[in-house]
């Protein structure tokens, strides 16, 4: 019973699957021996390598008998490895030859395949034989009984599983380690390993695995009389194993269970399934667990009483353990060989066997041997801590790593933040900035469109008051030269009938009313034409203005010469105008008769020009008569303003008036420059879009 566990593991972590039809196997491997005979000399090595394996895993398959076949094709297989100097290769081809041979319970051989595994591959981290071959070195050294070996092996492929992170690796180590500490009666300790284990088998959900782990906590709960536990899982071991159709794993259920009945009194049930067990063990080939089981048959005949039984059980054990040079079992026969011989009353063999089973406990189990294994557990742990140490400083690297970036991400989006706030602000302040300009605008239209309005409405009422004098400068004008011209005929006629029979008083008041109604005529003629200028558009047609100055000067010959006055005009080259020809004439006639009117010590002498100046003709009528002082430049175009008094300049004070009104309409403008005593130089514009030098017709 307590050697049964370290064959489950074995398959574990067999590079072969021994589950196969072995029928189809032969057949299989008949076929590929034929390949090998037919073209051996024509393959490469590569191939005939690959070929070998086959047939070796295949003789592997076929079961013991076929095993001396599959270590011949191993070996070759390592020969070629060997030519071509490939690690993998030569440490697989060793690995399954040592495999092969513990299976032939051939332990020595095992013992130097699995330990030229080591030698190869001990310096090349990662290869995967290593651990592996460590792992069935510490199996070997059990079933010879040394724990020592067996645990240092086992802690060594416990670290490389550690650090490959292989958990199918340490699910078998730990179960291993559960089992040595099982051996050495270290039962607690054993229940730790096989629950961490278990839970990583659970973790990993290998059922194979579980399998193994719930039959070991079986067996370790029956050592520690826990029974009740111990029937628990070695019940589930049994159903799994069926459920895997698992054959070595019902063999142990079976055993297991078989030593639970025991426990309880039920003999033959226990007999029974001990007899199933060993049956099955044997059609496995697993001898070493039948050697267990074997000893607990005999100690259940012991218990039932038929020592004879149980002495033929113990003798079985014993030559087989002999066979199979399983030291580890042999204490345990001998002690119970010992009880047997005491219990039939042959104190003989009693005593020597009792002899031998000390001899042999004391070499197995020494002290040393408990002290050496914790040696080694130490440095296991001490590796395993550096081990922890340099994943600590990888994390530790890999933290301050990611808390850079964690830092730089921080500053980014800090920075980004920022930009993202001052783009937010600038977009604000552009929308208030935008807004104050929108509203100062629709403020500025809203004022703009008021005063337009206010402008629109100044307009209407200015050209209405303007159409009201007009139309009263008119009628007022047109209207009183009617009864006037009654006054002037009535004075005239009284004067020429009547002046005899007025006395001189007489005759001089009637000299002032007909001078008034001459004036009064004149300002009638003057208010007339102002009334009319400016009240249509300019024509379409242009009109010289050489000849309107040819009429003027013919209007005004007579005035001139009475007053020996002289007409210049500079530019005989004047443009042609869109103007009314009488109130052309009018505007011209009014300044050069001015000219000549306001004359001071010299004769008059008046000039007219023209020169195109800023897109506009210019038109000058300059004199050299009494001038206007400064204050009175503007003045002068104001209507009924006068300078002088009538008895210093006869006139009306509308001439001015009337000139700018006739500017004004074809869009020009008029003004005068003037010194006092030196003349004055009167000036009005066309714009060019009512002038043209071209020959146009007039
Ligand atoms: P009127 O000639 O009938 O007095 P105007 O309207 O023609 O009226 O002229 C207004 C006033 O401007 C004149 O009374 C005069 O004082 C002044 N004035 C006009 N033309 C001249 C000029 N060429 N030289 C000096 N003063 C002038």
């Amino acid at each position: 019973m307590r050697f049964y566990l370290l064959p489950i593991l074995a398959l574990l972590f067999c590079s072969f699957s021994f589950a196969v039809d072995s029928e189809e196997e032969n057949d299989n491997v008949d076929s590929l021996l034929k390949v090998l005979q037919d073209q051996d000399a024509t393959l490469d090595l590569q191939s005939r390598y690959e070929l070998n394996l086959k047939i070796a895993e295949g003789y592997g398959h076929l079961g013991t008998e076929e095993y001396d076949k599959s270590i011949k094709h191993f070996l070759i297989c390592y020969n070629i490895a060997k030519e071509l100097n490939d690690l993998t290769k030569k440490s697989e081809s060793l690995f399954n030859l040592g495999y092969i041979s513990q299976r032939q319970n051939n332990f020595q051989d095992a013992l130097v395949y699995f330990n030229d595994v080591v030698e190869h591959t001990k310096n090349e981290s990662g290869n995967e034989y290593l651990a592996r071959a460590y792992t069935q070195l510490s199996s070997l050294h059990q079933s010879i009984g040394d724990y020592k070996s067996a645990f240092e092996n086992q802690m060594q492929a416990l670290s490389i599983y550690n650090i490959s992170n292989d958990t199918l690796g340490k699910i078998n180590a730990h179960y291993n380690i559960g089992n040595i500490f099982y051996y050495q009666g270290q039962y607690e300790k054993a229940l730790e390993s096989y629950n961490t284990s278990k839970s990583l088998a659970d973790d990993l959900g290998n059922a194979r695995a579980n399998y193994a782990c719930l039959a070991a906590l079986g067996s370790v709960y029956e050592k520690l009389e826990n029974y009740g536990k111990s029937i628990e899982f070695n019940l589930a071991s049994l159903r799994l194993a069926e459920k895997l159709q698992y054959k070595t794993g019902i063999a142990f259920a079976k055993g297991n269970l078989a030593t639970n009945y025991k426990k309880q009194g039920k003999m033959n049930r226990a007999e029974k399934a001990m007899k199933e067990s060993i049956a099955m063990k044997m059609e496995v080939g697993n001898k070493v667990a039948v050697i267990g089981s074997k000893i607990d048959l005999s100690n259940l005949y012991l218990k039932w009483e038929k020592p004879e039984l149980a002495l033929l059980s113990l003798e079985e054990a014993l030559a087989m353990a002999i066979e199979v040079d399983a030291k580890g079992r042999q204490p345990e026969i001998y002690q119970s060989l010992a009880a047997v011989y005491d219990q039939i009353n042959d104190p003989v063999n009693a005593l020597l066997y009792t002899r031998k089973y000390i001899g042999l406990k004391d070499s197995l189990i020494s002290e040393k041997t408990v002290e050496e294994m914790g040696k080694s557990k130490q440095r296991y742990e001490v590796r395993e801590q550096e081990h922890e140490i340099a994943i600590l400083k990888k994390t530790n690297e890999i933290l301050n790593a990611k808390e850079e970036i964690r830092q730089q991400q921080i500053y980014i989006f800090a920075i980004a933040f920022i930009a993202f706030l001052m783009f937010l602000w600038w977009y604000k302040s552009k929308l208030n900035y935008q807004n104050k300009v929108n509203k100062l605008l629709g403020e500025k239209n809203t004022l703009l469109a008021d005063k337009n309005e206010e402008i629109f409405i100044k307009n209407k009422q200015l050209e209405n008051s303007n159409e009201d004098l007009q139309q009263f400068a008119y009628v007022a004008s047109h209207d009183l030269k009617e009864p006037l011209r009654m006054i002037n005929s009535y004075t005239t006629l009284l004067k020429r009938r009547y002046n005899d029979l007025f006395d001189e008083s007489g005759q001089e008041f009637m000299f002032y009313v007909i001078d008034a109604v001459k004036r009064m005529e004149t300002l009638l003629d003057d208010l007339l034409d102002f009334s009319r200028a400016g009240t249509q558009p300019p024509p379409e047609n242009f009109i010289s203005l050489e000849d309107i100055m040819v009429i003027v000067e013919a209007n005004l010959r007579h005035r001139l010469e009475t007053l020996n006055a002289t007409l210049v005009i500079k530019n005989e080259n004047l443009p042609k105008v869109k103007a009314h020809r009488t109130q052309l004439i009018q505007l011209l006639q009014n300044l050069v008769s001015n000219g000549v009117k306001f004359k001071g010590e010299r004769d008059p002498q008046v000039t007219i020009d023209c020169v195109l100046e800023n897109n506009q003709y210019v038109m000058s009528i300059a004199d050299n008569g009494i001038g206007i002082s400064k204050e009175n430049l503007e003045k002068v175009f104001e209507m009924f303003r006068r300078l002088h008094t009538r008895d210093e300049y006869e006139g009306t004070g509308i001439g001015l008036a009337t000139c700018k009104r006739i500017v004004t309409t074809w869009g020009g403008d008029i003004w005068v420059e003037s010194e006092v005593d030196k003349g004055s130089t009167f000036f009005f514009s066309f714009p060019v879009s009512v002038a043209s030098m071209e020959q146009v017709n007039a």
